[in-house]
């Protein structure tokens, strides 16, 4: 593989490789513990976004042969608004994050942004068009201003900053000794869950994507900090197209639609006033939480 560097101009860090493309995604791969098991078409072209919808048609999917994890699922998410999706734990909701930004191929169906099969158009064109903050955050070996800076090759020190004042976690940053040149992970600084999400988040801030995946992206934060940062992602989330995976109902119960999954299936779908006249899943669930909500 043919490795580019290029340097990155970053509050005053000295030259920093960033080795791109296909390397960093193998390492992200790695990372995330999963295979990389998609690749390109021969001559896919790039996918171009103008208004960002997602659609799945009857996507069936499993990571074994044998166990079906999404039955037949359908579902669109018009351009600009915000969707959640809520359900049990095990009910495939990271799952359709996953297939979101193309980890695997689903086994039939198909899922279209703004209406070109992701399956059919080049990956990189595919990632760049998606802002993740998976559940489980994962870090690179290398500074924090690294991690963040990751977003978008080309930041700025100025956008960098901001992004870590947007996803809150700038003081924390600048109470290392180190700063943003503090090294975290493996060999460095570990970083809490909380902390992890709060880099993650600022990472996809900084991207500035039309689409944006948080897959329970505050679930490892106190109630107050999650506030103030869901408070950031609904302002910088407006124009664009958001899906907002929640175990917490408080955390998404202003979205302009809620689909509820269980087993893979969707059981219920409408805003939060409908699911809960509906008196279904969602309702039983919100009506749990709010037990928990109050012993708290
Ligand atoms: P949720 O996010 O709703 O809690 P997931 O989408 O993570 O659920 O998982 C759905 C199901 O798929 C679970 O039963 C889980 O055990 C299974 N699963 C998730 N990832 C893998 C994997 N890499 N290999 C095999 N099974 C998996
Ligand atoms: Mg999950």
């Amino acid at each position: 593989l043919m490795q580019l560097f290029r340097p990155l101009d970053l509050l005053g860090f000295v030259y920093r490789t960033i080795r791109q493309g296909m390397v960093d995604m193998a390492q992200m791969f790695t990372l995330m513990d999963t295979e990389v098991e998609v690749a390109d078409r021969p001559g896919a072209p790039a996918l171009i976004v103008r208004r960002p919808t997602l659609a799945f048609e009857n996507v069936r999917f499993g990571y074994e042969a044998e166990r079906t994890i999404l039955h037949d699922l359908s579902f669109e998410v018009p351009a600009g608004s915000h969707t959640a999706i809520v359900g049990p734990s095990g009910a495939g909701k990271s799952t359709i994050a996953r297939l979101l930004f193309r980890f695997y191929d689903p086994w039939s169906g198909r899922i279209l942004i703004d209406g070109q099969d992701i399956s059919q158009v080049e990956q990189k064109s595919l990632r760049a068009a998606i802002g993740i903050v998976p559940q489980d955050s994962v870090l690179f070996n290398d500074t924090i201003g690294y991690n963040i800076a990751y977003g978008r090759e080309g930041a700025g020190e100025e956008e960098i900053v901001r992004a870590a004042r947007d996803a809150a976690i700038l003081p924390f940053i600048e109470a290392l000794p180190d700063g943003f040149e503090t090294e975290v992970g493996e060999r460095g600084l570990k970083l809490s869950g909380g902390e992890k999400q709060r880099v993650a988040i600022a990472r996809a801030l900084l991207k500035d994507p039309p689409i944006l995946l948080l897959d329970e992206a505050t679930s490892a934060l106190d109630s107050r900090t999650e506030q103030g940062i869901l408070a950031t992602l609904d302002r910088v989330s407006e124009h664009r197209t958001t899906l907002a995976i929640a175990h917490r109902l408080s955390t998404i119960a202003d979205a302009d639609a809620i689909l509820v999954l269980e087993h893979g299936r969707l059981a219920e779908r409408g805003t939060h006033a409908e699911l809960l006249c509906a008196d279904g899943l969602y309702a039983e669930m919100w009506a749990r939480q709010a037990v928990e909500r109050e012993e708290a």
